[in-house]
């Protein structure tokens, strides 16, 4: 752990390290928390973080999979999905973290008022936290549709479609161009989502980055507006981010250890506090 700022006494009180204990405290003082999370978190579930040294990218030539080249040709879109070929059976097969785990269970314990993520895995879902709790800034890997009927198609719909055939996925209703909902290079990022997510973030007394290192913008200005707007600033990333200066809190560890040991901390400290000292659950705060 790295920058350590124990609250006077905390340390006492808790089982676990001053560092944790603090963040399960602002989990627990917080009305609106709001959770950050990026590529370490998938990374956590052995899902490859695509723009690392030895990634994807040094493989595939990123510049060939922009949604204009998708958009764009027949050709594009072979690549395209030639490479989902490849990528999107990974993403299938990995299982959510202890990461993932920790933070639908937050959300279970009422400590948790949504999560804005970068991740297009869906794992926080298959975690258990509720769909309308996710706010995906990048897209859904695991989701497609056609962009000239709006019918909606399962990548493992598509997946199975690529394996049974050379053609490249058409809508079979009518014919036009089945796209991930992932957004894609030079992709303007869902309006809907970023809507929501600034002003979520805007609202949040607490934002816990998770496994980001905070460089791809926009989805990294969630963090800076929460921090604007009042929130506190936790941030638990193996890397240091540009944002840790601004930050309460910076731990340097992984996501999932992390948050494993703060929702055990938030279990056991609250079954150890008096009824009248224990702090309201969300479900019974007014929504903003
Ligand atoms: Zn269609």
């Amino acid at each position: 752990m790295a920058l350590g700022r124990g609250v006077a006494g905390l340390e006492a009180a808790s089982p676990v390290n001053g560092d944790l204990g603090r963040l399960a405290e602002l989990f627990l003082g917080a009305a609106r928390p709001v959770a950050f999370t990026g590529a370490g978190v998938s990374t956590e579930s052995g899902i490859p973080d695509f723009r690392s040294p030895g990634g994807l990218w040094d493989r595939f030539d990123p510049s060939e999979f922009t949604y204009r080249n998708f958009i764009g040709s027949v050709g594009g879109r072979r690549k395209y999905w030639d490479l989902g070929r490849v990528t999107y059976p990974v993403i299938r097969a990995a299982r959510p973290s202890a990461a993932h785990v920790a933070l639908a269970e937050l959300h279970r314990l009422g400590r948790l008022d949504c999560c804005i993520t970068q991740n297009i895995d869906d794992l926080h879902q298959r975690a258990g936290l509720p769909a309308d709790k996710v706010i995906e800034l990048h897209g859904n890997a695991t989701r497609t549709r056609c962009l000239e009927c709006g019918a909606a198609y399962t990548r493992d719909e598509v997946h199975a479609w690529l394996e049974a055939s050379d053609e490249v996925p058409a809508c079979p209703r009518c014919g036009g161009i089945v796209k991930p909902t992932t957004v894609l290079f030079g992709e303007a990022m869902p309006a809907a989502e970023l809507r929501e997510a600034e002003r979520r973030a805007r609202a949040a007394d607490l934002c816990v980055v998770l496994g980001s290192s905070l460089v791809v913008y926009p989805a990294a200005y969630m963090p800076v507006h929460a921090k604007h707007a009042g929130a506190t600033l936790a941030i638990v990333n193996l890397e240091p981010t540009p944002l840790d200066a601004q930050a309460d809190l910076v731990i340097r560890d992984k996501a999932g250890a992390v948050m494993a040991a703060v929702v055990e901390e938030i279990r056991t400290g609250t079954a150890r506090r008096e009824p009248s000292e224990r702090p309201e659950a969300l479900e019974r705060q007014p929504a903003p």
